[in-house]
């Protein structure tokens, strides 16, 4: 499995089984052709779309074109080639692994994540601008209730599961989060650990769920010490976890 990066801050997720190989979210498709370009004799042959943004699917013309790879994207959403549209509970076989598909509406109105479970291997799980490490996605489309639904969906994956984020916001999202637990030790120990990866020039990703959960305060919304911060940083009482959770959210949005 290989980051392959793109833009600014992106990751175009590979996997290669045999001589297949699978993208997610092609951005940019010439950088992806580069890479194939390096490795004579392996095809491209699916490409799993978690939303509409340009920065995940501008490049699904130049492969689709270059390679003839199937496209697998949300229903409720357009891309600018035509896709195998699915959505919750669908299934999506790929070599000798099994695609679950589940809808994580928030970021974007279709937005969906991908989940798998390699034989003898830690399950992956592809969920492009839903959870970051640290972080979560804006909400362009949807609302924090939804959001909140879709991260109780991810959190309840196994905690072995990796986490391929879809964009490198990891040391960003951390300085945000530690204002949020300044108490958090977990949390004080994985930012060191991921400022080293940095200053290597390394991925900080994939993360695993079950780091996530005890470092990410967006997964972390209902406990005493996020919710207190949260209200506290907006003045406001005591109120419902979507309430909380838009008011982190909002909170972030700001955040230098
Ligand atoms: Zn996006
Ligand atoms: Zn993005």
């Amino acid at each position: 499995m290989t980051p392959l990066p793109a833009f600014a801050d992106n990751y175009i997720w590979l996997l290669q089984h045999q001589q297949q190989v699978l993208v997610v979210d092609p951005g940019d498709g010439q950088a992806v052709l580069q890479w194939l370009t390096g490795e004579p004799g392996l095809q491209l042959d699916t490409i799993l779309v978690t939303h509409h943004h340009a920065d995940h699917s501008a490049g699904l013309p130049d492969l689709v074109q270059a390679t003839g790879a199937r496209v697998i994207g949300p229903a409720l959403e357009k891309l600018p080639v035509p896709h195998t549209p699915v959505g919750d509970g669908d299934n999506v076989r790929w070599g000798p692994l099994n695609w679950q598909v589940i809808d994580v509406p928030g970021h974007t109105a279709g937005h969906v994540a991908y989940w798998a479970e390699p034989e003898g291997q830690a399950p992956l799980l592809f969920c492009g601008d839903t959870l970051f490490s640290g972080g979560c996605g804006r909400l362009f489309e949807g609302t924090a209730a939804q959001m909140l639904a879709s991260l109780d969906r991810l959190a309840a994956l196994p905690a072995n599961t990796r986490v391929c984020c879809a964009h490198e916001y990891t040391l960003s999202n951390l300085r945000f989060a530690r204002t949020v637990e300044p108490d958090n030790s977990a949390l004080a120990a994985y930012e060191q650990a991921c400022m080293n990866l940095r200053q290597q020039g390394q991925a900080t990703l994939p993360s695993n769920l079950g780091l996530e959960l005890a470092i990410n305060p967006f997964l972390r919304s209902r406990s005493p010490a996020v919710r207190a911060a949260a209200l506290r940083h907006a003045g406001a009482a005591a109120s419902s976890d979507a309430e909380v959770f838009a008011r982190l959210r909002e909170w972030k949005n700001g955040f230098q």
